[in-house]
């Protein structure tokens, strides 16, 4: 490669600000979900990427360390479902930047995520949080969004009427199909990454409405157009059937109304290669939560994908234990979990290249736990450090202490 070229590629990075050198130094390392875990081992990182791991690796004169000899290092963890929508991040773009850094520690990056993915949120937050995050001035995580997530039409969700009007008119209801494809080309030019489709609107508890199927194809049409993964909130069969017409990549949720998914459903989807965010921790007060948590596990025995993710940000409660837990009761294993973590992600957004797992060449984004989860599933709520591309964008030590 022409060094003029190389130069030109690391400017257009957006890793530039965060890459550093690091070395993680006698830690436990889970390079991936299938590998063996090897002890006091140690990770360079140089310009934020991994240049070394294993036993026996000596640490380059004028690389900083970080001792670590009570560790367990993961790859970065992603959470695949959050929303940058609360009140208090509504002034991104102006507020100081350690008040925002605190901020996205507690709600994400303290919980060991390196990214995630922002799931229905409105541009001015999201968009302008990550370009203070991407410029360096803000610590936090790699940020996918879905910008503005679409609706039926005059059927937006009960659980969000209480938005400011001013917010609730930037919810696009589209009428048409060609309504519903400008949306979402407004949405990728504003920035989003995703889309966000609402296939089946809870618009009153008992009452959910499905999104017109040639509405939702033409969401999905533009957003594949542009390389982008469709996310659906499907609920029930009806929202789940919209979503499995039109091409929909990803539910967001498991679909809640379980008694109505039977296992012919179920293995459809996973012929159709869509991927579920279980949020079991949103349902977990649920009258029929054992149900919800049956129909993910057969869905993952089956064959289907799963992919860590919380609904952090419309739930005001970010600790993520419930949910490691829900998992656990589920019957899902440390390894299932890890996947759902770091692999599985990273294969469904097409960095698996480069994101998933601990290996040479790829990021240094790790998160490192003070616990085995192997033994114990709530030690993955256990966070010590989220570092990413070789910076520490979260310790546990430093904000136990410096508050
Ligand atoms: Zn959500």
């Amino acid at each position: 490669m022409r060094p003029l070229f190389l130069f030109a590629l690391l400017l257009s990075s957006s890793s530039v600000t965060h890459a550093q050198d690091l070395a993680v130094v006698g830690a436990k390392v889970y390079a991936s979900p299938t590998a063996t875990p090897v002890d006091d081992a140690t990770i360079v990182i140089r310009a934020g990427k991994i240049v070394a791991v294993g036993k026996h690796v000596s640490v380059p004169a004028g690389v900083k360390t970080l001792p670590c000899a009570d560790c367990v290092v993961f790859a970065g963890f992603w959470n695949t479902h959050v929303h940058f929508m609360e009140a208090k991040g509504m002034d991104a773009s102006s507020q100081p930047a350690d008040k925002l850094t605190r901020q996205v520690q507690e709600m994400v990056t303290l919980s060991g995520f390196t990214t995630v993915v922002d799931t229905a949120s409105f541009p001015d937050i999201t968009v302008s949080l990550r370009r203070r995050i991407e410029s360096g001035e803000v610590l936090g995580p790699r940020i996918y969004t879905a910008g503005v997530g679409l609706f039926p039409p005059h059927a937006l969700p009960y659980y969000i009427k209480g938005l400011p009007p001013e917010l609730l008119a930037q919810l696009p209801q589209p009428d048409t199909p060609a309504e519903a494809a400008e949306d979402v080309r407004k949405n990728i030019a504003a920035g989003s990454d995703i889309v966000k489709l609402f296939t089946g609107s809870i618009v009153e508890p008992e009452h959910i409405v499905p999104m017109p199927v040639d509405i939702a194809t033409a969401a999905v049409a533009v957003g594949h157009e542009h390389g982008q993964l469709v996310f659906a909130h499907t609920t029930n069969l009806a929202g789940t059937r919209v979503a499995m017409q039109s091409g929909v990549d990803v539910l967001a949720h498991a679909p809640e109304v379980v008694e109505e998914i039977d296992d012919n459903l179920l293995h459809q989807m996973v012929a159709l290669h869509m991927s579920m965010i279980p949020t079991l921790k949103l349902f977990s007060r649920d009258s029929n939560i054992a149900g919800i948590r049956a129909e993910v596990f057969k869905f993952h025995q089956f064959g289907g994908v799963l992919m860590f993710g919380t609904d952090t940000g419309f739930l005001q409660d970010y600790d993520v234990k419930e949910e490691y837990h829900q998992l656990a009761l589920a019957g899902f294993s440390y390894y299932d979990v890890l996947a759902m973590l770091t692999t599985a992600p990273a294969q469904r957004f097409h960095v698996a290249d480069q994101e998933g797992s601990i290996a040479v060449g790829k990021k240094g984004d790790l998160t490192v736990l003070s616990a085995d989860p192997a033994s114990d599933p709530l030690a993955f709520a256990k966070v010590r450090y989220a570092i990413r591309e070789g910076k520490v964008i979260a310790s546990a030590a430093t904000t136990a202490s410096g508050k």
